[in-house]
């Protein structure tokens, strides 16, 4: 019996997408060569991408607003996050913000036309008294706002996550963040099972799962392939792929950007290893895809809008002006470019979570 050849040793990129939407799963070893791919091959695995991202999602892109309800002073020591214990980097330090402020960030989802607003809290886990008050808050939110919403609070207990669902919130986002290979790589304080635990546990009580990566932390393709099969076996809706924006004061620090060209690649073996996931190019996207930024949405159908966690991000009048030029539209609402660039001719309004004093110089001044 002969074997047939990899669709990638042929440089049949378009195989891969039509195998992807026939329901066909993408190989661990085709999901290697695509990360491994001359930089030649590039706008051929991209298109593959973008055919699938097509014809499952259209034209449209999803924009997620993040609020850091609670930030820093985190007993972990992920060596990649600003606000773990072995951080010292420069940042806002607070306990969990009050209503009001939870319920401002909301306002400005729904002026950026987000589709999900993400309350984002530090620790490892919260308090019964945190998801109380952020339950209550999410029900505040959707009695005035057609926002889904999105909470990140770090490891979760059964009885937490059915409050969370009993509040309306609509989906947890709780990374992978590496392969189990490279997890105690990048953190000693929690385990790779535990936060598959926490996601067991959100899917238990009903709610939609968001589950991401970082790349760039030292892993190797084969680590990147592994998130991308135990996504597809986890059947997560939504998938941020966040690459390393090396915070000063961190563990990785030092650690330099990745390629415009690789990152694209990942961008479109997640589409095509996970078709069916939303993708959302995620945190990183400024300092490593750089000039190249529109081209992940080719295989991408979501992204940000507005600032990090802790670091800035492009203004939203450049994420909207992109979207419109690539001819994509935004989903939330009655999207109208027009209007909505003409709404952001008015000075950008320097973030509480930008720590850059230098105006413009961040992209946020
Ligand atoms: S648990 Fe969350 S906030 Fe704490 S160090 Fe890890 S990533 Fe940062």
């Amino acid at each position: 019996m002969s074997i047939s050849p990899p669709a990638s040793s042929l440089n049949n990129w378009n195989e891969l997408a039509e195998r992807a939407l026939d329901g066909q799963p993408l190989s661990r070893d085709e999901a290697i060569s695509i990360l491994t791919a001359d930089d030649d091959q590039l706008l051929s695995i991209l298109d593959a991408a973008r055919r699938v991202r097509q014809s499952l999602f259209g034209k449209t892109v999803q924009l997620y607003y993040l609020k850091n309800a609670k930030s820093g002073l985190c007993p972990e020591d992920c060596s990649y996050c600003s606000q773990s214990k072995i951080s010292t980097a420069p940042i806002e330090k607070y306990a969990m913000l009050n209503a009001e402020r939870l319920l401002d960030g909301a306002r400005k989802a729904a002026e950026n036309q987000s589709r999900t607003y993400c309350i984002v809290a530090s620790g490892r886990g919260p308090t019964d008294r945190e998801v109380d008050h952020v339950s209550s808050v999410v029900r505040q939110i959707k009695e005035q706002y057609d926002l889904h919403i999105c909470c990140c609070l770090g490891l979760l207990k059964p009885e937490q996550a059915i409050r969370l669902k009993e509040a309306g919130v609509d989906r947890v986002n709780h990374n992978l963040n590496t392969s189990e290979r490279h997890h105690e790589e990048i953190c000693s304080t929690h385990t790779f099972q535990d936060r598959l635990n926490t996601l067991s546990v959100c899917r238990d009580a009903g709610l939609e799962l968001c589950a991401g990566l970082i790349v760039g932390m030292g892993e190797n393709h084969g680590d990147v392939v592994d998130v991308a099969m135990k996504l597809r076996e986890l059947e997560v809706e939504s998938i941020p792929v966040n690459f390393l924006h090396a915070i000063d004061g961190t563990p990785l620090q030092n650690v330099e950007e990745l390629s415009p060209a690789y990152c694209l690649k990942v961008l479109a073996m997640f589409r095509l290893a996970v078709p069916k996931a939303e993708l959302r190019v995620a945190g990183g996207r400024e300092v490593n895809l750089r000039s190249l930024q529109p081209l992940s949405l080719f295989a991408a159908n979501s992204l940000f809008v507005s600032d990090y966690l802790t670091t800035a991000g492009q203004r939203p009048e450049d994420d909207f002006r992109m979207i419109a030029d690539l001819g994509f539209e935004i989903t939330a609402g009655d999207y109208d470019s027009a209007k909505l660039l003409s709404h952001w001719q008015v000075p950008h309004q320097k973030s509480a979570q930008c720590d850059n004093p230098g105006a413009g110089s961040c992209g946020c001044g």
